[in-house]
């Protein structure tokens, strides 16, 4: 099957190919072109998953999809941006139909869930790999940046941690569980499913806010130096699943949800005038710590004291003592 072929019958005829709202022209052309509206502005990330790194070599082509673009869209919830449309890159060993078919189911569901459109991408041969780019619009003045966390917000997350990373060695073939804890670890691995109506819904509440990709602790790190405050975390605050508790134990538990990564839930300083509006509107809106004046991510144990801090978020070149 040649490259215009593939691309035709496996991406431009998808579902989620078909041009619509924010989408002027799709794919086709040497360009998409993008409607914004008055007022808005275009929020853009890219995210690359290169096999035997951040997946295992020969995936289930459907998972592997819906989980990379579950990845890349979360970016799009972490700014409070509405979703518009994505472009994929794909490099890939061969032109198996049936990968491709399945691939394509994948990215059809998880877009279909997301409301966001496939607006062009490239396909080339070469070790598996995928870049996404994916496009959305906010309110000029309203995205949700790392930066604005004060000094007496609540630190909240939206919801439990650690299931993803938990998950991995079922995701490896090391261990097994009963289906119950296993199907439900493994869809937080394989679907993580952006919160981008929790993003919309903390605009213009949440002073900081993002995505927690390389675990609670390192990407609250990340807000603190943004914000230039403290953020300090009760350990017996952090969520985590009964099935995470009953396949890892208490410890190893705590341990993914405080460094593991992969959680794809939201993280956000919160004045605390706001909490009980969105709590009472049903929002996953759990409270794990605060912010301070000072520097840095301060871990607290049960009895408040200071505990010595794990190992920060994956970093792909060196570690953070490097
Ligand atoms: P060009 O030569 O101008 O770069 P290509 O031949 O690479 O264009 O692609 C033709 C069209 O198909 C373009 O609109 C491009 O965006 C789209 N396209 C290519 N690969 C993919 C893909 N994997 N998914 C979605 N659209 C794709
Ligand atoms: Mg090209």
């Amino acid at each position: 099957m040649g490259e215009f072929e593939l691309i035709r019958q496996f991406f431009a005829a998808a579902s989620c190919a078909q041009a619509g709202e924010g989408v002027a022209l799709g794919i086709g052309d040497d360009c998409a072109l993008l409607q914004m509206p008055a007022g808005e502005q275009l929020a853009i990330s890219t995210d690359t998953l290169v096999a035997g790194v951040h997946f295992p070599e020969s995936p289930d082509p459907f998972l592997l999809a819906q989980r990379a673009l579950g990845v890349s869209v979360s970016d799009l919830a972490a700014m409070g941006a509405a979703p518009v449309g994505f472009t994929l890159a794909l490099t890939l060993p061969s032109a198996e139909p049936d990968w491709l078919q399945a691939f394509a189911r994948g990215l059809d569901l998880m877009a279909q869930h997301c409301a966001i459109r496939l607006i062009g991408g490239d396909t080339t041969r070469g070790p598996l790999s995928l870049t996404l780019t994916v496009f959305g619009r906010v309110p000029v003045g309203m995205a949700l940046t790392r930066k604005g966390a004060q000094v007496g917000d609540l630190l909240c997350v939206g919801g439990e941690l650690g299931d993803a990373a938990g998950a991995l060695p079922l995701v490896l073939g090391q261990r097994q569980a009963e289906p119950a804890v296993a199907d439900a670890l493994l869809a937080r691995y394989w679907s993580p499913i952006p919160q981008l109506e929790l993003g919309l819904a903390l605009r213009g509440k949440a002073t900081a806010a993002l995505d927690i990709s390389d675990g609670l602790l390192a990407d609250c790190g990340h807000i603190a130096a943004a914000s230039g405050v403290e953020l300090v975390v009760e350990l017996a605050q952090v969520p985590v699943s009964a099935a995470l508790l009953a396949f890892a134990g208490e410890s190893a538990a705590r341990q993914c949800a405080l460094s593991g990564g992969d959680d794809y839930r939201l993280a956000f300083t919160l004045p605390a005038a706001h909490l009980a509006d969105l709590q009472q509107a049903g929002w996953p809106v759990r409270v794990i710590g605060r912010v301070m004046a000072g520097q840095g991510v301060t871990l607290l144990d049960s009895q408040g004291q200071p505990v010595q801090l794990p190992r920060s978020g994956y970093q792909h070149f060196g570690s953070a003592s490097d």
